[in-house]
């Protein structure tokens, strides 16, 4: 993908498996014979992990940073660096890692074995995601572990903020606190990284669905709504975190129902 002077890559490090009708659907039904597409025969839903490689002027930025090396029976990852080499990127190279969020899917190569993986990059997130997952008491201490050696190059951010040439980071909190869209713009077009703001296309196209992995339902499915709302039957491309092949798409309203469309 290329938003005016910004290229965007994918940077695939595995694949998740959940049990759609266990976190994803209408709270208390159902719903998933309407989308038999994105299922496999067991009912399970395959996600992505990965993130994604942004060029824009001399800045080398990761939009979330994998799963890392983990294997169990849902996540497997441990393809991220060498993605990254394919994309001619060493992690010396990185100039900025920008997460969406801290859950563990996106921080998974932001250390490894207490050291900072990227480690001339500055490390970006919402500051209410980092009390969340690292500051606060009842943290998780794996979470705490990972993100801790992330503090000396941490400058976390509270509001709307410009953080290279065409990369803008909007808060869209819900499915964290401190949940983050990135904002690609430039040559008039926008491409809009909204991390696990949906986590399926399914989201997107069915208003009333909401996932387990939302630390505030209700209003997660408020944001995911309204940016659904702005994107819809507009050239903007939305580019969830978790698509198969990391891929980007809009929205396109047909008849009474709203698709996403893949580019
Ligand atoms: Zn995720």
């Amino acid at each position: 993908m290329r938003i005016g002077d910004v290229d965007i890559r994918p940077v695939a490090d595995g694949t998740g498996r959940e049990d759609a009708r266990e976190v994803l659907s209408v709270p208390g039904e159902d719903r998933w014979a309407c989308h038999p597409e994105h299922l496999d025969e067991h009912g399970v839903l395959a996600l992505a992990l990965g993130g994604f490689l942004l060029r824009t002027g001399d800045r080398v930025v990761l939009v979330d940073a994998g799963v890392g090396r983990i294997r169990n029976e849902k996540y497997a990852g441990g393809g991220f660096l060498d993605a990254l080499a394919a994309h001619g990127v060493a992690p010396g190279d990185v100039t900025d890692v920008v997460f969406t969020h801290l859950h563990f899917d996106h921080v998974g190569w932001a250390t490894s074995k207490g050291e900072v993986v990227f480690d001339r990059a500055t490390y970006r997130v919402h500051a209410a995601d980092w009390e969340h997952f690292v500051e606060a008491a009842d943290a998780d201490p794996g979470a705490v572990r990972k993100l801790s050696p992330l503090r000396d190059r941490l400058e976390p951010f509270d509001t709307a903020v410009t953080l290279a040439p065409g990369l803008d980071a909007r808060p869209t909190p819900g499915h964290t606190p401190g949940s983050t869209t990135y904002v690609v713009s430039g040559g008039g077009q926008r491409a809009l990284l909204i991390g696990d703001v949906a986590h399926s296309v399914v989201e997107l196209e069915e208003p009333e669905w909401e996932a387990v992995f939302d630390v505030d339902p209700v209003a997660a499915r408020a944001m995911r709504n309204a940016l659904a709302d702005e994107l819809a039957d507009t050239d903007d491309l939305v580019v969830p975190a978790h698509l198969p092949g990391l891929v980007g798409g809009r929205l396109v309203t047909v008849g009474d129902r709203r698709r996403f469309v893949a580019v």
